[in-house]
This record gives structure tokens, sequence and C-alpha cells, in this order.
């Protein structure tokens, strides 16, 4: 066998296509299940201590943080609401 045309035959198989939930090319065809994140498998992200540099990558505060970024500014002022700020006059 070599790594030329001949194999290239052999090359035209798909067996895993893009995750829905992580994005990898890890969803497999036939299982239906992703394994990266255990999509399809449980409701729960698969993750494992041993693989901790994985999980530094995929962890809280790698993505947009679209919720958790507002928190602790409006956790300062007490999750007030509704208030309007008052206007400050420059001497
Ligand atoms: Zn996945």
């Amino acid at each position: 066998m070599t790594k030329g045309t001949t194999s290239q035959g052999t090359r035209n198989d798909k067996s895993h296509t893009l995750c829905r939930r992580c994005g990898k090319r890890s969803f497999h065809l036939q299982k239906r299940i992703c394994s990266s994140c255990a999509y399809g498998a449980t409701s729960k992200m698969r993750r494992y201590a041993q693989q901790y540099k994985a999980m530094r990558r995929r962890t809280e505060g790698t993505g947009r943080m679209s919720h958790l970024k507002t928190m602790a500014r409006r956790f300062k002022n007490g999750f007030r609401e509704g208030t309007q700020a008052a206007k400050k006059v420059s001497a």
C-alpha cells in the first residue's frame, strides 16, 4: 500500500460530522454520538479531570459570557432595576 493514488480511493467515507453542540467534527454519523462532548448520549458535557487542558479550553469564560459578564456590576448595586441615574452638575 502506498500513500499515493491507490490509497486515495479509500478516503471517500465519512464517519464523523460537525457536532451541533460543541462544533467539533466528532459527531459519529452511525452511532449518533459525539466523541468529544457526548452529545446524543447525555445532556451533560463529557469532561474528565485527566484531560485538564481540554477542560481549560471549554470552561466558563472561554465564550461570550453573555449573561455572566454583567453579573459582577449588577451585584455591586444590589440588582436594582428601573431607576434613573441622577444628573451630575459640574461646577
Ligand atoms: Zn460535540
